[in-house]
């Protein structure tokens, strides 16, 4: 279809483009979307026992395919002597190694399913927000609608549907211009959605922001975590209002405690957080309830605690450890994330059996090296932030170069003079972190974000190992 219609003449497109626009989203993602969406509608209420049988017949069929048509994992099996069918629950599950990054790197056609033509591949990248870029290949069409099918369900339960007007403030480059000038935003007519460029976020700017949102009137508003929290403070600052707003949608980054509590405050609306990595194997999200569940359907996803074995006692942090479902390309099977969960046994209210997290407590690059060569977790440190007066400190990033050192990057209003600043945000992080780093200041005019557009809140240079360090999580 897509070559047919590339060379047909401009206007024809054009009323091809509309025309496709006309069609229902689940019609147009195709059968694969439908049918995982008609599934999960249904799946959604099953009890724990019904969704673990089906992981493991998910996972077999996962594992017969690896081996049978997968080099690096007919190496995996022979090399320990087993053959898929010694794999029959979550123990056994574990006689196989961690897939990590770097032998993903190493073994990159390995991976590949040879039963796959090279027409079925697309490829894909990990924002490489946390160390090298990892680079590997989804089945094409396939893990595209399986992965909106599963995002769709998410948002119907913040109460979100198809075609409805949302807002988007996440990593995308507005691709029109006006007088030579690329625009602050751009209207999808396809798919009703309002995209806000998030690298034009200046004081000007926003007020025109607020405008063409109010003027939009949206239902949803999606971002990144950094963008709407630089949003919620303007409004907050500005006693400015976004109306009738149902939900919030935030993905892509580690959604803090500080950042949620002003988002939600200031667009007077819920959060429904969304944790995925680019890999498309681990997903947990927010239900209704406002707590995080392990999605079954997609994927195993299992949290292993620095002592090696999975978290099992309220509040254990482990790493999250990711089988999918989606990808036969290239299966990833217990590939290593290196985000860190939080566990807990606690049922949700929404009715629904799934695991549940507390929260994601972040990428085990989001620790900081102490004095005393101890980890301590990013989060509970910049509590601070909290405090921070966001009249003098507009945006705040911590950069860790040597142990025991944090340089905090300081974007200012320009009311103050870098002294004042200087002193305010010592005395602020000070009474947290001097007894384990030496604090230093720096007064910035900007904070580059990544190459799509996220922020990172610490820039870790120092090499962190999760694993090597048991004492690493006392805080
Ligand atoms: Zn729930």
């Amino acid at each position: 279809m897509r070559s047919v219609v590339k060379n047909l003449p401009y206007p024809i497109k054009l009323g091809l483009k509309y025309a496709y626009g006309m069609i229902p989203l689940p019609i147009r993602y195709g059968k694969v979307f439908r049918d995982t969406y008609a599934f999960l509608q249904e799946s959604q209420w099953w009890s724990r026992e019904k969704l673990e049988e089906y992981q493991i017949r998910q996972l077999n069929k996962l594992l017969h395919h690896a081996y049978e048509n997968v080099p690096y994992y007919r190496r995996v099996f022979e090399e320990r002597g087993l053959r898929p069918e010694n794999i029959q629950d979550f123990d056994d599950l574990r006689k196989l190694p961690y897939l990590t990054k770097d032998i993903v790197r190493e073994n990159l056609s390995d991976l590949l399913a040879q039963n796959y033509s090279k027409s079925k591949l697309r490829y894909a990248t990990t924002g490489g927000t946390t160390g090298m870029p990892l680079g590997f290949y989804w089945e094409k069409g396939f893990t595209d609608s399986k992965e909106w099918a599963f995002v769709w369900r998410q948002w119907n339960w913040a109460g979100y549907r198809f075609g409805k007007r949302r807002v988007t403030l996440r990593g995308d480059v507005i691709s029109k211009f006006k007088r030579g000038q690329r625009k602050l935003w751009e209207y999808d007519r396809l798919n009703n959605v309002l995209f806000l460029s998030p690298y034009d976020m200046t004081e000007e700017n926003l007020f025109k922001y607020v405008g063409v949102i109010n003027k939009f009137r949206p239902v949803a508003i999606q971002g990144y975590p950094s963008n709407l929290y630089i949003l919620a403070h303007f409004l907050k600052n500005n006693n400015l209002r976004i109306d009738q707003i149902k939900c919030i949608l935030t993905s892509s980054e580690i959604l803090y405690a500080h950042q949620r509590e002003i988002i939600e405050e200031s667009l007077t609306s819920r959060i429904y957080d969304h944790y995925g990595n680019s890999e498309r194997n681990a997903l947990v999200v927010e239900c209704e309830e406002g707590i995080y569940h392990i999605i079954q359907e997609y994927g195993i996803l299992e949290s292993i605690g620095s002592d090696g074995n999975s978290t099992s006692k309220e509040d254990d942090i482990g790493e999250i450890v990711a089988t999918g479902f989606n990808n036969y390309a290239m299966p990833f099977v217990r590939y290593k994330t290196g985000d860190l969960a939080v566990y807990t046994k606690h049922k949700c209210a929404c009715g629904r059996n799934y695991p549940l997290l507390k929260r994601i407590e972040g990428r085990s690059q989001e620790f900081i090296v102490t004095k005393q060569a101890s980890l301590v977790s990013l989060g509970p440190a910049i509590f601070g932030i909290h405090d921070l007066e966001w009249t003098r400190v507009r945006q705040i990033q911590f950069v860790q170069e040597q142990k025991g050192k944090l340089i905090i990057k300081i974007v200012k209003n320009d009311n103050y003079s870098d002294q004042e600043i200087k002193e305010y945000v010592l005395k602020l992080f000070n009474i947290r972190l001097s007894r384990i780093c030496d604090l230093f200041i720096e007064i910035v005019d900007d904070i580059p974000r990544t190459k799509r557009g996220k922020y990172r809140v610490l820039i870790q240079e120092l090499p962190v190992e999760f694993e090597s360090n048991e004492s690493s999580l006392q805080v």
